[in-house]
């Protein structure tokens, strides 16, 4: 998107167009409701199911949402929400009971950090293409077609309470916070992957320095026992990390901590389901895809109707 100076704005025909926000440093996403500026397409191959497709994001309205639009009408859409979530196994899965779509997490991560609140998501199969198996490609593709804000403020989730799901040793917690903050702990049995935290503030800045290259990860002994599951069909190193029982197969690690980070990502792009920021600061242990879209619907459950028509109350 083009900035301009005061000065420019005063002098040039752009004066009647809003001036550019800053992007707020407490939290992901902008100031304003955003959408596309023009149609942005992503071709390549479902992690799980191995089908080439091909993702439109098209503009769309202030206030239309995200959208999922299959190419053939008589699919129909999904909303994309919590509610819509129907299978949470390695990745997130939206249905509308005739229509599947899988792998939306990284997608919506990109979508988050570029702060788009409502676009078109135009899909001609059943999976998300995993391009390189992080989210920085999508972004990239989403800047490049530009973002148009808009002049209707974004109202970013605020809790009343803290919001929780526990699930045996498994938990995530949502405290009510001024800005976004995430502190998360993953505990594999992996020399590399115990017992490690990343935790900070994050906002649009920081997502795209630290976490948004991070690519999704799978250990070797699991890839049999997944494909027997019809999943992880189209895994390759090119768009994971594999791991072995002691390091990794790869010899391009983007980050030390990669795995740790990609768990970020999916955790911002599952909560980005809720098609808004959130203020909060999360805590997550050993958390994963389940109870992120649960702590989404248990965010939901605890807002007002006007929180979740997102009006100040
Ligand atoms: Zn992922």
């Amino acid at each position: 998107m083009q900035t301009l100076s005061n000065e420019s704005v005063s002098t040039t025909s752009s004066a009647l167009m809003a001036p550019a926000l800053e992007l707020p440093a407490n939290r992901i996403g902008r100031q304003n409701r955003c959408t596309v500026a023009e149609t942005v397409s992503f071709t390549g191959t479902g992690i799980h199911t191995a089908g080439a497709t091909t993702l439109r994001i098209h503009p769309a309205a202030p206030g239309t949402g995200l959208i999922l639009q299959s190419t053939s009408p008589s699919l129909g859409i999904i909303p994309i929400s919590p509610l819509s979530v129907t299978e949470t196994a390695q990745a997130v899965t939206l249905s509308n009971g005739s229509w599947k779509v899988h792998t939306v997490e990284h997608v919506l991560c990109a979508m988050a950090v570029a702060g788009i609140t409502d676009a078109i998501l135009e899909l001609d199969g059943t999976e998300i293409p995993i391009l390189d198996g992080a989210a920085g490609e999508l972004y990239r593709g989403i800047m490049a077609a530009g973002v148009q804000e808009s002049d209707v403020a974004v109202e970013p989730i605020r809790l009343s309470a803290p919001v929780w799901v526990v699930k045996d040793d498994k938990y995530l917690v949502a405290i009510p916070a001024d800005d976004f903050r995430v502190t998360y702990t993953i505990d594999f049995p992996h020399p590399e992957l115990k017992g490690k935290t990343y935790h900070g503030l994050l906002n649009s800045e920081i997502m795209e320095q630290e976490i948004l290259e991070a690519r999704t990860f799978g250990f070797l002994k699991d890839v049999e026992e997944l494909r027997k599951r019809g999943l992880g069909m189209g895994a390759s190193l090119e768009n994971a990390v594999v791991l072995t029982d002691t390091g990794y197969l790869n010899d391009d690690l983007r980050y030390p901590d990669e795995c740790l980070r990609h768990k970020v990502l999916d955790l911002i792009g599952d909560l980005y389901l809720l098609g808004r920021p959130l203020m909060a600061h999360i805590i997550a242990f050993r958390a994963g895809h389940a109870l992120d879209v649960a702590l989404g619907r248990n965010i939901i459950a605890n807002l007002s109707g006007d929180e979740l028509a997102g009006r100040r109350n």
